[in-house]
């Protein structure tokens, strides 16, 4: 079977949206994409940082979803990053309340011996010195993706240049995108970031779909049009590790096979945003999963007669 190396925070998240409020929850980027990339049929390792705060049950949970946690390193008498959020009304934007880094200042990210030689590496959202450390320890990576934030644009701009160098895909939001290349047009953005080094550029547009571009090749996929979205946190996550263990599963890094991989993120992403934090991502069950395919499929056929 092949293995997944997926490095990202394990966190808590304190929420905030037009529909309610938690307190500290599970989140974190690699907990979200880990609890997508399970249901494919490949070895998924985490690799991450929590303090002696964590609970226990939330490790246990995620191994009894099947992912491997011997990567994640448990500082006892630290405390585990903490985010806190707040969605406007239109659930499209949100304002960062608080983001404390806590254990993740001083990580150095260990990938376990039985990883190693893992043929995809998904780097989600952390610090960009922690995601060179991991593709320093999987030299036999055949497709490298990074996730990234502008909070890491605007703390650590020349070392996610670094790590862009060297990825293969990067999954990045439309605002994001814009920042990084300073280009409006997200075509002449994806040619920017192109140049950077990834030769697959995503651009997540939240509820309006992703792009994939390849050169001059572009590929869409809409977001299922829900009635009720819930709580977006997360989201950009799942459907990176929807799109990753898709891939890793798949074995098949073309760009037609990147369709089908980014279909299967935004499948995974629309359940997501259906309850609070990662509590949707816990309960779905591999019939949902394919009934919502099915509903994609149709959302996008369409018979055209051209002379
Ligand atoms: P998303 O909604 O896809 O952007 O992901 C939200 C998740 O990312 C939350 O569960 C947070 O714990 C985590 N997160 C928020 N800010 C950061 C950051 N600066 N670095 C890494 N993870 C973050």
């Amino acid at each position: 079977m092949s293995k997944l190396v997926v490095v990202g925070t394990v966190a808590f998240d304190a929420i905030e949206t037009p529909f309610g409020k938690t307190d500290k929850i599970l989140g974190g980027a690699a907990t979200f994409i880990g609890l997508s990339a399970s249901h494919f049929n490949t070895e998924v390792g985490l690799v991450s940082v929590v303090g002696g705060d964590f609970p226990q049950e939330y490790l246990d949970m995620l191994k009894n979803r099947g992912m491997n946690v011997e990567g994640i390193e448990v500082v006892k008498d630290g405390k585990t990053f903490f985010w806190s959020g707040k969605y406007h009304n239109d659930m499209n934007s949100r304002d960062t309340l608080a983001t404390e880094l806590n254990v993740l200042a001083d990580f150095n990210p260990v990938v376990p011996d039985s990883f190693k030689d893992a043929e995809v590496v998904m780097l989600g959202n952390l610090h960009p010195a922690v995601q060179l450390g991991v593709i320093e320890q999987t030299p036999d990576a055949k497709l490298i993706i990074l996730d990234t934030m502008n909070f890491w644009m605007d703390s650590a701009l020349d070392l996610l240049h670094e790590v862009i160098a060297k990825v293969d895909v990067i999954t990045i939001n439309d605002e994001e995108a814009r920042q990084l290349s300073g280009e409006y047009s997200l075509v002449n953005a994806a040619r920017k970031i192109h140049e950077m080094g990834p030769t697959y550029v995503v651009i997540k547009k939240g509820e309006h779909g992703a792009l994939l571009f390849h050169g001059e090749d572009i590929f869409f996929a809409p977001a299922l049009p829900l009635e009720e979205v819930f709580d977006p946190t997360g989201a950009g996550d799942t459907f990176a590790g929807g799109f990753a263990g898709f891939m890793a599963a798949s074995g098949d890094y073309s760009f037609e096979n990147m369709k089908r991989a980014i279909i299967y993120g935004s499948n995974f992403a629309s359940f997501c945003v259906e309850k609070f934090g990662t509590e949707r991502m816990q309960s779905i069950t591999n019939k949902e999963i394919e009934e919502r395919l099915e509903q994609f499929k149709a959302l996008t056929k369409f018979e055209l007669k051209t002379t």
